[in-house]
């Protein structure tokens, strides 16, 4: 383990050029020719890094990369996106600068450092030559800050796999390391009643908006925080005039759950909803587009040792939840043990005030690294591979 942080402290400078390469060339999901300029220098940094770099086509995303190290038929997957919620042209806005330990700018704790540090990891190995007779594939994806629709095949189909997967997401404040995500549903309701004039006529209309009043108070029953079950109708519309009685009105419903079984019974929930209203119906769709992340006995494990390896490398290693969802929810899904938020530390994704804190990095590099050699050791005893009892 010492010679795997050894080596990555060596490498702070590499680190910090690669970051900032990336965060250079500006790559918001929904510019595909932007984000594969951003791709074709992550193509270039791991090729030099020695990965075999496969680009996997989309027609209206960015391309998607695959990058393999190691032979063998054990493998771990590590996994990040390239994509980042900012347009093109904020670097001027938000300029990459450095303030003691801190780097700030568009992207580099969501998560251009994560990337640089699963790079920087699989450096490691191959330069210790710990690897020896396994596989290490880093997935780097183009769509997931607009829900992975592009990739999410792609994703999943190199986690059944592997026997785990690292998520490089950002960690949680002071570097713990997510081992829960909830479950996260869009669900829309739509309600249609009868137009009537309002004053002449009252009684022959059918309002749509009294009606989806009635399905929000409803859905609003279903939340029940100290469950850890969110629910926000976030956007509502509907409605003419004030002398109209309106035949149409929707709602959009964000839903947060922290376990498959709540998400299944939410998602009956809405789909149960009937209107209240004479002359009115009501329809929902949506559903839920990514899994919870479940504190289940494969992540458990998974996580023991990565907070074995970080007392080796002389740290601890906090473990916490997030409301947010990640590409970790759909491998966990899938019951291959999963631990997310093994990427930069640091503060500010989506805002502003984005940086990550340089001192941490190398470290975190060792720590993916020595984890990864902690996965494939772990075959020795029979067992306890984290991805094998699970699936079985
Ligand atoms: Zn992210």
């Amino acid at each position: 383990m010492q010679q795997l942080l050894a080596f990555c402290e060596s490498q702070r400078d590499w680190l910090l050029e690669t970051i900032e390469l990336l965060a250079r060339v500006e790559s918001p999901s929904t510019d595909k020719a932007a984000v594969d300029r951003c791709g074709r220098v992550l193509t270039d940094r791991l090729r030099a890094a020695g990965l075999r770099v496969t680009t996997v086509p989309s027609p209206t995303m960015g391309d998607h990369l695959l990058a393999e190290l190691g032979d063998g038929d054990r493998q771990v997957l590590l996994l990040g996106h390239f994509d980042t919620v900012w347009p093109v042209g904020q670097l001027e806005r938000m300029p990459l600068r450095r303030d003691g330990n801190l780097l700030y700018g568009p992207g580099v704790f969501d998560m251009k450092a994560g990337l640089s540090i699963a790079t920087l990891a699989l450096r490691a190995l191959v330069e210790t030559g710990r690897l020896a007779g396994h596989r290490a594939v880093l997935l780097c994806t183009t769509d997931e800050e607009v829900g992975s629709r592009t990739s999410r095949a792609l994703i999943e189909e190199q986690a059944r796999r592997s026997e785990a997967v690292l998520v490089l997401e950002p960690s949680l404040p002071g570097g713990a390391v997510k081992t829960r995500r909830k479950g996260c549903g869009d669900f829309d309701i739509v309600a249609t009643g009868v137009s009537a004039h309002a004053g002449i006529d009252p009684g022959k209309g059918a309002n749509a908006i009294h009606e989806l009043a009635h399905q929000i108070v409803a859905v609003e029953r279903l939340q029940d925080l100290d469950r850890g079950i969110s629910v926000n109708a976030g956007i509502v519309a509907g409605g003419t005039r004030t002398n109209v009685i309106p035949e149409r009105a929707t709602a959009r419903v964000d839903v947060r759950a922290p376990t498959l079984e709540d998400a299944s019974r939410l998602e009956a929930a809405f789909r149960a909803l009937t209107p209240r209203l004479a002359g009115t119906a009501v329809a929902v769709s949506g559903g839920f587009n990514r899994p919870p992340l479940e504190r289940n006995a494969g992540v458990a494990r998974l996580y023991e040792w990565a907070r074995g390896v970080a007392r080796e490398l002389g740290r601890d290693l906090p473990e916490g939840g997030t409301g947010g969802g990640s590409d970790g929810n759909f491998t966990a899904a899938l019951g291959v043990p999963t631990l997310d938020g093994l990427g930069a530390v640091g503060d500010g994704a989506h805002a502003l005030h984005e940086h990550v804190d340089l001192d941490w990095l190398p470290w975190r590099a060792a720590l993916v690294a020595g984890l990864i050699t902690r996965i494939f050791d772990g075959a020795g005893e029979r067992g306890t591979t984290p991805g094998r009892p699970m699936r079985e």
